[in-house]
């Protein structure tokens, strides 16, 4: 197992990961359903978990919105070589005559569930697994971060009937997340609470990060139905200015509101196809709790920095975004048609 192991590990890095980790079902012990291996492989006794750093170049520009295009290119590119990467090496492992099984990097979920997979939990979490193997460890927003690319990163996992050798996690100590709230700031659709933490227990290990509130309001802000920060002064990557709600019960009526005018507006050249989306595409327009959060505190700063005096985003008659000051934005929506202005804002 030594062996198979340091392979299976060495493919990974190989072919883009930057940090491995395995788990066993025993390190799983007591963990939440999504951590449930047996899930997708009945036999399953190990999983391997990876992460695939994004590009630390396009990061500055996303926020300080002079390119949506950069990031979103190298976030789709990213996904399909964590994917990719599952693959790749589910197939050498089933070679080697350990039944394996690949998971996809995201917007895969669950149909069994009370509301199918509207309820978006994944067949396993791969965030669980990166945490409990020691790829990374849970910063306050319950991203998983890493000590050299932070949130920056995409994760992947394969699960697998060989019984591998285990991992460690990453020790406290060496966790950088020093409750900066910079994540929480940066998420104009309150998502994450910030202050209340949940705590889940795997194989006698606990782990923590803030209570999130319901996922519709992820779904609303970072899938490009309203993008406008409840000050007014700066948004996402989004267009749209649609009421960004209070209450978590009020997200789902406000994101069915927002979906006409969400098919009828112009679409980004890239999109990211998710079944749970109008249309089976999803705009990614923020992402902001991830990319903000560097192991430098100067770069958190900095970036935040840059999302709030960047002003907010507007959309031209061409389909191009631009960002101007919250002044002039006001201008740009007064100037169309009452029938062009309700693509973006109650009329
Ligand atoms: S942005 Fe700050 S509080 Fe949030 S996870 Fe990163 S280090 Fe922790
Ligand atoms: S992706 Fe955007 S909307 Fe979603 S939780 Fe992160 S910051 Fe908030």
């Amino acid at each position: 197992m030594e062996k198979i192991t340091g392979r299976a590990t060495d493919l990974a890095k190989c072919y883009g990961a930057s940090a491995v980790g395995i788990v066993t079902t025993e390190m799983l012990a007591g963990g939440p359903p999504s951590v449930d291996l047996a899930y997708v492989l009945p036999n399953a006794k190990s999983a391997i978990s990876f992460a695939v750093p994004l590009n630390q170049d396009y990061i500055e520009s996303w926020f300080s919105k002079q390119s949506h295009a950069d990031h979103l290119h190298n976030n789709i590119q990213t996904n399909v070589i964590a994917s990719g990467i599952s693959l790749e090496l589910a197939n050498y492992l089933n070679q080697k005559g350990y039944p394996s099984i690949p998971l996809t990097a995201n917007t895969a979920y669950r149909t069994d569930s009370k509301n199918g997979r509207f309820d978006e939990i994944p067949p396993i979490s791969h965030r669980y697994l990166a945490v409990r193997s020691g790829v990374g460890f849970f910063g306050l927003s319950g991203n998983v971060l890493t000590q050299n690319d932070g949130a920056a990163i995409i994760l992947g996992s394969v699960v697998t009937e060989a019984q591998l050798i285990a991992t460690d996690p990453i020790p406290g100590e060496i966790n950088y997340c020093d409750d900066c709230r910079l994540c929480k700031a940066a998420c104009a659709s309150g998502f994450i609470d910030g202050h209340e933490k949940v705590t889940m227990t795997m194989g006698g290990m606990d782990f923590s990060y803030s209570k999130k509130r319901h996922h519709s309001r992820c779904d609303y802000v970072c899938g490009g139905f309203a993008g406008l920060h409840n000050s007014g002064k700066w948004s996402t990557w989004s267009p749209a200015r649609f009421n960004i709600p209070d209450k978590d019960e009020a997200f789902y009526p406000a994101l069915v509101n927002a979906v006409g005018p969400y098919l009828k507006r112009a679409r980004t050249a890239l999109n990211v196809y998710n079944v749970l989306m109008p249309g089976d595409r999803v705009e990614l327009t923020c992402g902001n709790c991830q990319l903000i959060c560097h192991p430098d505190k100067k770069i958190r700063k900095k970036r935040y920095k840059l999302l709030t005096e960047s002003g907010v985003i507007v959309e031209n008659p061409d389909g191009s975004r631009e960002a101007v000051s919250p002044e002039e934005a006001k201008k740009h929506l007064a100037a169309m048609d009452p029938k062009t202005r309700a693509l973006y804002e109650e009329v």
